[in-house]
């Protein structure tokens, strides 16, 4: 009997990177292939050679389009990787717009890096080019929701709906050979039960082996409204006639966040203060959103009218030109500007903050999860000043976080998905969370279900039996 192993080489003890080697025989299988992000010597991770040859890498599955699932795409490709990609029509969607971006975005970073002198290693190097992006996009086939697909001997793959964005999946692998089975199953990044904009996560009854996300393994999301702390800060931003500067995910969380202004407005809790959505890839991610509409609980018909989509507030203008981004400098408030990077490591939220940061007419909301580590984790916490482009920009910005907003299941929205297992799995493994929260669902898991749980470490490699 060929040996079955899982390798963790990435959301283990951290929440990005997530790659998951699983071994049959001689077959080598990817599932996702993000990229690291945060602190410096974890991204390095991303520079070193691959743990094995991408040449051996016999396919990768997708659960999402996260650049920290995905985003290390290009770079495998780049280094050999000559197999297909495995993902559902709304993910391939996704990738073709996020993953040139993201060779964009490294192209940009080391020009930067080499103009201003400031690299650790010179010069600065891109990872990878919108290029090699582009290129890596060819290999990835679309699977449908529900349906076992072969991806290679005695291997099937069946994708289910996790609900935390769109396209975003839960991953069923089953190996059967002869009169033996094993059966692994990934969450994924798992969302929700609120049903506030996407249709929660599809139940698995069964499997042998487990692999859960824990994001927020060790916190429950405050019952207080989204809409009602978003509408306060709004109001106070307004009253002010300030700048809301809002750091946002280009992908589900602008759109989420589109959809709530959009309901205040329609309600008349907050004035129709112009919006703009200062990302090209957050507008053309606003379009894949508008087409997909069997993953929401929005009306279709509304998705489809340009004038009464709920995804649009009003005044609402998609900034795509870099020129016209630069006039929004100029600009008087008051005024709301979404921009990515959610955590504020690249993108035209950098300039917005370099920008404004040290006005204290300005205010910055967060609406997403800040990883320890990142520009937008020191900001958020009470920096004094944070460092752009190699400068020190003072912060006289009021800074503020709604709580409670998020595309990830909170320990409680885990526990109701895992209660759905009839028998279980013979091993659960506790990924993608800090170590904290990742301590937090073993012992709820442990309390509730009494399952044998493991926290894989970096490069651990478990043997699974068949
Ligand atoms: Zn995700």
């Amino acid at each position: 009997m060929p040996d079955l192993s899982l390798t963790f080489l990435g959301a283990a003890g951290t929440v990005t990177g997530s790659k998951y080697l699983l071994q049959f025989g001689r077959a080598n299988y990817l599932i996702d292939c993000g990229l690291f992000q945060g602190a410096d010597d974890i991204e390095q991770r991303d520079r070193q050679p691959f743990y094995i040859d991408p040449r051996k890498i016999t396919a990768v599955v997708l659960s999402h389009a996260h650049i920290d699932h995905s985003g290390y795409l290009p770079k495998l490709v780049k280094d050999g990787f000559r197999g297909k990609v495995y993902a559902t029509q709304a993910t391939r969607d996704l990738v073709q717009i996020m993953l040139p971006d993201s060779g964009k975005l490294q192209e940009e970073q080391a020009f930067y890096a080499n103009k201003k002198g400031y690299s650790a290693h010179r010069p600065a190097v891109p990872l990878y080019t919108a290029r090699d992006a582009e290129r890596a996009l060819r290999s990835i086939r679309a699977v449908r929701p529900n349906e076992p697909i072969e991806i290679g001997d005695h291997i099937s793959v069946t994708m289910r709906r996790a609900g935390h964005i769109l396209g975003s999946s839960i991953l069923e692998f089953s190996i059967a050979l002869g009169r033996r089975r094993a059966t692994i199953a990934f969450s994924g990044d798992l969302g929700r039960y609120d049903r506030v904009f996407m249709k929660p996560p599809e139940p698995i009854a069964a499997a042998d082996y487990l692999v859960v996300e824990s994001t927020y393994g060790n916190r429950a999301h405050p019952a207080t409204s989204v809409e009602e702390q978003l509408a306060n800060v709004v109001n106070r931003v307004a009253e002010r006639k300030g700048v809301l500067l809002m750091p946002a995910f280009a992908v589900g969380r602008t759109q989420r966040m589109l959809y709530h202004l959009r309901r205040l407005q329609d309600t008349g809790r907050i004035p129709e203060i112009p919006v703009y959505v200062d990302s090209p890839m957050a507008s053309d991610v606003s379009d894949v959103y508008c087409r997909h509409s069997e993953e929401h609980e929005l009306s279709v018909d509304l998705l489809k009218d340009p004038e009464r989509c709920p995804l649009h507030a009003h005044r609402l203008r998609f900034v795509r030109a870099v020129e016209e981004s630069k006039k929004l400098n100029d600009m008087p408030g008051p005024m709301i500007i979404i921009a990515a990077s959610g955590m504020c490591e690249g993108g035209r939220i950098v300039h917005h903050l370099k920008h404004r940061l040290p006005d204290p007419a300005t205010t910055v909301l967060f609406v997403g999860y800040q990883a320890e580590g990142t520009r937008g984790r020191k900001i958020a916490t009470g920096a004094k000043e944070v460092r752009i482009h190699g400068q020190w920009v003072p912060l006289r910005a009021s800074v503020e976080t709604i709580h409670g907003i998020s595309a990830h299941a909170d320990w409680q929205d885990t526990l109701q998905w895992l209660s759905n297992f009839t028998a279980p799995p013979r091993l659960t493994f506790i990924t993608h969370g800090e170590p904290d929260a990742r301590e937090g669902l073993a012992q709820h898991i442990a309390e509730r279900f009494n399952w044998k749980v493991e926290t894989p470490g970096y490069k651990s490699v478990f043997p699974l039996e068949i």
